[in-house]
This record gives C-alpha cells, sequence and structure tokens, in this order.
C-alpha cells in the first residue's frame, strides 16, 4: 500500500480551481492524506522524505462525485430494460426486491459497485438502499468516500417495518458514524408517492434539528408530478417547501418535469438538483433543463442512479451523457461544456453534499481524493485539448490511479481494497439464486 505521504509526477492537472483550467509543469505531493501543495516537478523531484509516483502519460483530477445512487441494484443489473419507470419498478423490481432484499444481497451488490465506481473515477457517492447500515460499512471498508442517505417510508420492507422504525434505525446509524472521516449518514424519503406528508413532515423536523443532509428522487418523471397534483392540488417542490423539507441541505432528485415556477423555488430555498442523464434517458423519463437551472444559480451535481436503471455506474460515461444530453434538451451547443460537466462531476456534486470544504477540487489543505488518467490511448489523441478528451472521447476506462483521503484504492487499473475476481463469482451466484 502506497503511503499518505506522496508526489504524483503526471503531464497534467485538471484542478477545478484557480485560474486555470488545465496545469502543467506542476507536480501534486500529498501529505498525511491531505494535498501540501503544487511544485515544480523538478523541484518535487528532489523531495527525500515522500513516495514519487511517475505518472508519464497521465492526468490529474479531482476524484469523481456520484450523488445519486443505489448500489447493492448492481445486482439487478439488466434485470428489466426497456421498461417505464412506474411499471418498471411496480411490476419488476419491488417485487425481486421484496423477495431478495437482505444483508448479504445488499453487501455483495454494494461492493460489486463501489469496485465499478472506483474503476471509473468515483472517489465520493451517495447511497440510498435498504440495509443502510451494511451499505455503509462495505463503501467504507472499499475506501470510498460515502454519503448514507437511509431510506424512510411508509410501507413495510425486509429492513423496517414502519416508519418509527426507518427512523430509529437510521438515526442510530446516524450516531453510529457521528465521527467517521469518509461516511455521512442524512435521510433519504423515497419520495413524494411512497411517503406521506406526515412522515415527511416528521423527517423535515429531524433534518432541521439535525443539519442532516436531505436526499429524495422528486419530478422525475411528468405523470408523477400530474398525479400529486390531481391528487392533493400541488406540485411536490410545493408540498416540500411547505413543510421545511427544502432547504441548502435538501438534494432534489432527477428534476425532469419543472417549469420557470420550480426553478424559483430552487432558488428561493437554496437547494440543490442531482442530474441523472443516463438513468433518465433510459426510463425516458425526460431531461432536466441543466442549462436553465444554472443559469439561475441552482447548484446541479451529477449522479448515475442505480444500475438497474443506468446500467453502469461510471463516472466518465456519466460525465459525457450530461453534457450531449444538455446540448439536446436546450437546443444549445455551448450548454455544459467539458469544464461545465467536469465541475458538476466534482466540485458541485461536493457542493450538494456539504463536503466542499474536503473534497471535489484539488487544492491545498483538501484531502487527497485524486484520480489519474491515461491520457494516451489512440481515441484520446492527438490531445489538444485533454478536458475536452475527458468528457467527449473516453470510453470510461481511462482511470488507473486512485486515492481517497490518501489512500491508494487503485493502483495500475488494480483494485487495492476489493478482489475483483472474487466479486465476479459473487454476481454470478446471484444471477443464478435471483433467476430461479
Ligand atoms: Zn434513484
Amino acid at each position: 500500500m502506497t503511503s499518505l505521504n506522496f508526489a504524483l509526477h503526471a503531464d497534467a492537472i485538471i484542478p477545478v480551481a484557480g485560474p486555470d483550467n488545465i496545469v502543467t509543469g506542476k507536480s501534486l505531493v500529498v501529505r498525511d492524506g491531505l494535498i501540501d501543495s503544487f511544485m515544480a516537478t523538478d523541484d518535487a523531484r528532489q523531495l527525500l522524505d515522500i513516495e514519487h509516483i511517475e505518472l508519464s502519460g497521465h492526468t490529474l483530477m479531482p476524484g469523481l462525485v456520484n450523488a445519486h445512487g443505489h448500489a447493492a441494484m448492481t445486482l439487478l443489473r439488466g434485470y428489466a430494460d426497456d421498461m417505464p419507470l412506474d411499471r418498471w419498478l411496480n411490476e419488476k423490481i419491488w417485487p425481486l426486491e421484496t423477495k431478495w432484499v437482505a444483508p448479504d444481497f445488499v453487501r455483495d451488490g454494494t461492493e460489486i459497485a463501489a469496485a465499478e465506481m472506483i474503476l471509473s473515477g468515483i472517489t465520493t457517492t451517495s447511497d440510498m438502499y435498504f440495509f443502510p447500515d451494511v451499505a455503509a460499512q462495505a463503501l467504507q471498508s472499499a475506501g470510498i468516500r460515502t454519503q448514507v442517505v437511509f431510506p424512510v417510508m411508509n410501507v413495510p420492507t425486509a429492513w423496517a417495518t414502519d416508519a418509527r422504525e426507518y427512523l430509529d434505525k437510521g438515526l442510530a446509524l446516524r450516531d453510529h458514524f457521528r465521527n467517521d472521516d469518509l461516511v455521512d449518514v442524512g435521510l433519504g424519503p423515497h419520495s413524494t408517492y411512497t411517503v406521506d406528508e406526515a412522515l415527511l413532515s416528521t423527517t423535515a423536523t429531524l433534518a432541521n434539528e439535525l443539519d442532516a443532509a436531505v436526499q429524495i428522487h422528486l419530478h422525475e418523471t411528468a405523470a408523477e408530478v400530474l398525479a400529486h397534483v390531481e391528487a392533493t392540488g400541488e406540485r411536490p417542490i410545493d408540498l416540500l417547501a411547505r413543510i421545511g423539507l427544502l432547504g441548502p441541505r435538501t438534494q432534489c432528485v432527477h428534476m425532469t418535469d419543472i417549469g420557470n415556477q420550480d426553478i424559483d423555488t430552487l432558488v428561493q430555498h437554496g437547494a440543490h438538483v442531482i442530474h441523472c442523464p443516463r438513468s433518465n434517458m433510459k426510463l425516458a423519463s425526460g431531461a432536466c433543463p441543466v442549462t436553465k437551472l444554472k443559469a439561475a444559480g441552482v447548484n446541479v451535481a451529477l449522479g448515475t442512479d442505480g444500475a438497474a436503471s443506468n446500467n453502469k455506474l461510471n463516472g466518465l460515461a456519466e460525465m459525457q451523457a450530461a453534457s450531449l444530453l444538455a446540448k439536446l434538451e436546450s437546443g444549445d451547443p455551448t450548454a455544459l461544456s467539458a469544464v461545465d460537466s467536469i465541475k458538476a462531476a466534482t466540485i458541485d456534486g461536493a457542493r450538494a453534499m456539504g463536503l466542499d470544504a474536503v473534497t471535489g477540487s484539488l487544492e491545498v489543505g483538501k484531502s487527497a481524493d485524486i484520480i489519474a488518467l491515461d491520457t494516451t490511448g489512440l481515441a484520446m489523441t492527438p490531445g489538444h485539448k485533454v478536458d475536452s478528451d475527458i468528457v467527449y472521447a473516453s470510453s470510461g476506462t481511462e482511470v488507473t490511479w486512485s486515492w481517497i483521503a490518501g489512500r491508494n484504492v487503485l493502483k495500475n487499473r488494480q483494485l487495492q481494497t476489493l478482489d475483483n475476481q472474487a466479486l465476479r463469482d459473487k454476481a454470478r451466484s446471484w444471477r443464478a439464486k435471483l433467476s430461479q
């Protein structure tokens, strides 16, 4: 294992901070797991008391932030495709989850997700799933920085039978990780169609008292919004605003069906949007108006969503999809440039989770959450602009090294905290079980 004191000598650095999008001629020095300095490479090579890692042909950038996911759902990848969201959930996903979701399912599925995320440059993830205690443990031992939002629902599941039990177990989990450097625990009310107003109100009270993060699926499809309006006369986001569940610690996932009044509401309350372009496209849920949101000053982060609706947990692929979809949705080729997409996948994701003082950019004093990408492949040549190549030309497999809080989790494309072969064996045995 690499020590927590090292110097990285790469061709270029994309710091996502400061005046330059791309920095050359500098090495990045890490001490005690923190970014210590950017030093002229010739000088950095003279440092005697640290390990030197030569990364010729590589670009360094902050580790990517996956602001919305359901890690354990890797075990449902490819189980049900090409269906609309409501039928996909009701006919396929929820019945299978009812039958199979248990601690072993969550542990194995989450470990597979962790491996896949590390291999594609994700160093911080958010997770919302049953048995969040098991997921938190798996992500922590994989070494990934994690925001776990524990599920809050009215319906009984294998993890909890009623609202009280969801909250009690979730709050105990929050206590357990209170002083953890890698794991943060927030509240994850699933949506306004699975959680009633009374429970959403209780969630708001708790989140405000604890100053905890809240993440909720919101305005995922036009049908969801319409059904809510028809039933209550109110748009889902207005319900959240009215009961105090919309604020600077609220992360609204999806937000495809939104109008100008909803954007005003987001701005007024300082809430964040988590955009999941690949999941939204695959389920034909709609397209989040990223350009309009950003123009209004709303912070927009990126998420993969679960592998059952994406079907990959790949940070590079998500950036690429976000930029392409933003252009199509707005009819504007300047929408979500490569630079903007990289920000959305790094510092804006960290900001949405309240982690921007710790991660999301390469700045002195921040945690060494760093990835190195091999940019020498044919598809990335001739290399006019490396940030453009990373967003528009990468295949998703260019990440060769990764450090989280200075801990080396990927070395020369080899996982350091997880066993790739063992995970593939586990996945195969789950396929056999789930198809029974
Ligand atoms: Zn989701």
